[in-house]
């Protein structure tokens, strides 16, 4: 579909099994919200089953010395991006609406088409790169591990996820050690990929049986979860910029927060937390994209936070996930989205700020607060306008293919 045969997989399953068979590697792997909800597609089992048990001990018997979950990052990347939500709102010289940033793809496509919303975007890093570099820190150092010796891998359902671990901002961790050979994310592989090595190894998916995370960064609130689902990332900052700017819970108009789920192209709501009411949109694909911010700036509506994710039904139909043939596409987004939410009613932990792990981790290394000078250092990034990147006309080239690696 890609006139520039632009968009592909570069496996790098080989460099991540050479870093197992090596003694002197530590690999830490790290699995996105939506891997667990479309890996066992691969394997037969119906569209959103949920295996995150049987994926967990699958990369343990590939050999990963430790695995985590990119959920709790995905917590971090909440408490970051509504804290500094609520900054913006009290603020009245800081620049609205805050557009989310956590999609790769969404932020090279601004870099690109939209770069007069570099400063509306969040600085928050995404899970991925909130887990990556505090792996090599926080958990390197309770753990008692060399942190040059981690190899850290981020399974995910994102292509666009190898350009992002590869941006020179992705670097904290070499910051913090003072080194200058170490990346945040050493390596990036797909669902698509995952299940590719695991037929290769004759591993049977199906007789596996459940693992748990490791600990200290392998448990995540329901927000967490639901990162991986167009919405979820509006619906898990709503939940802990309420509980953070009241100390109540968010209402039941919040959770579940019914006006942003679904798979219309754009919802809004209007949420009210304390003397402020907000008014938030969550927009999937591209072309809806283009279409919302027309209207927006043709209609001069007043948005507070957008979220924007450039996969139809956000990371769960994310390129390097299983694929679906039309008809059924949207059929297996849905159940890969109502897996995701079944999870999360399950939890007891709905909001970032209520995860014991995510409160230890601020009390005890980003000096007892998000936002810190140490945090932002750390989990918030910079962007760079790639406007002269285009092609005659304003035509998209390889350059600016917000998916190409
Ligand atoms: Fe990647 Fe798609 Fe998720 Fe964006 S929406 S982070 S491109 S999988």
């Amino acid at each position: 579909i890609c006139p520039f045969d632009s968009i592909n997989e570069r496996s790098e399953i080989d460099e991540v099994k050479a870093a197992i068979a090596d003694p002197n590697k530590i690999v830490v792997f790290q699995t996105a919200p939506a891997v667990r909800v479309g890996l066992g597609e691969e394997f037969g089992l119906d569209a959103g089953t949920f295996v995150e048990g049987k994926m967990v001990a699958a990369l343990r018997k590939l050999g990963g010395d430790y695995i985590l979950d990119t959920n709790f990052g995905a917590d971090m990347t909440i408490m970051e991006e509504a804290s500094e939500l609520l900054e913006r709102v009290i603020n009245s010289d800081a620049v609205l609406p805050q557009f989310t940033s956590c999609c790769p793809a969404w932020v090279k496509f601004a870099e690109t088409f939209y770069p007069e919303f570099l400063p509306n975007l969040s600085t928050a890093k995404s899970p991925i790169a909130m887990q990556a570099p505090t792996q090599k820190t926080y958990f390197a150092e309770k753990m008692g591990l060399d942190a040059k010796q981690i190899v850290a891998v981020a399974v995910t359902p994102c292509t666009a996820k190898k350009f992002e671990i590869r941006r020179d901002e992705m670097n904290s961790s070499a910051e913090y050690w003072d080194v200058s050979e170490m990346r945040d994310t050493d390596y990036c592989i797909t669902t698509r990929e995952l299940a590719k090595w695991l037929r290769a190894e004759e591993i049977n998916f199906d007789e596996l049986e459940d693992s748990a995370f490791d600990p200290l960064m392998g448990e995540a609130s329901g927000g967490g979860i639901i990162f991986g689902n167009t919405g979820g990332v509006m619906e898990a900052a709503m939940r802990a910029a309420y509980k953070l700017a009241t100390g109540e819970d968010a209402p039941q108009t919040l959770i579940p927060f019914e006006a942003i789920r679904g798979m219309d192209g754009a919802r809004e709501a209007d949420v009210v937390i304390g003397d402020k009411t907000l008014h938030v949109a969550a927009v999937h694909g591209t072309g809806n994209l283009r279409k919302f911010i027309e209207r927006m700036r043709a209609e001069n509506i007043h948005y507070d936070f957008i979220e924007v994710m450039a996969c139809r039904g956000g990371c769960i139909g994310g390129g390097g996930q299983p694929r679906v043939k039309l008809p059924m596409a949207d059929k297996a987004r849905e159940a890969r989205i109502a897996s995701l939410y079944t999870r999360d009613a399950e939890v007891q932990v709905k909001a970032a700020c209520d995860n014991p792990d995510i409160q230890k981790l601020y009390a005890e290394f980003f000096d007892g607060k998000p936002m810190s000078h140490k945090a932002h250092h750390m989990l918030h990034t910079t962007f760079v306008s790639r406007a002269e990147d285009l092609g005659p006309n304003g035509a998209c080239t390889p350059a600016t293919c917000p998916t190409s690696v």
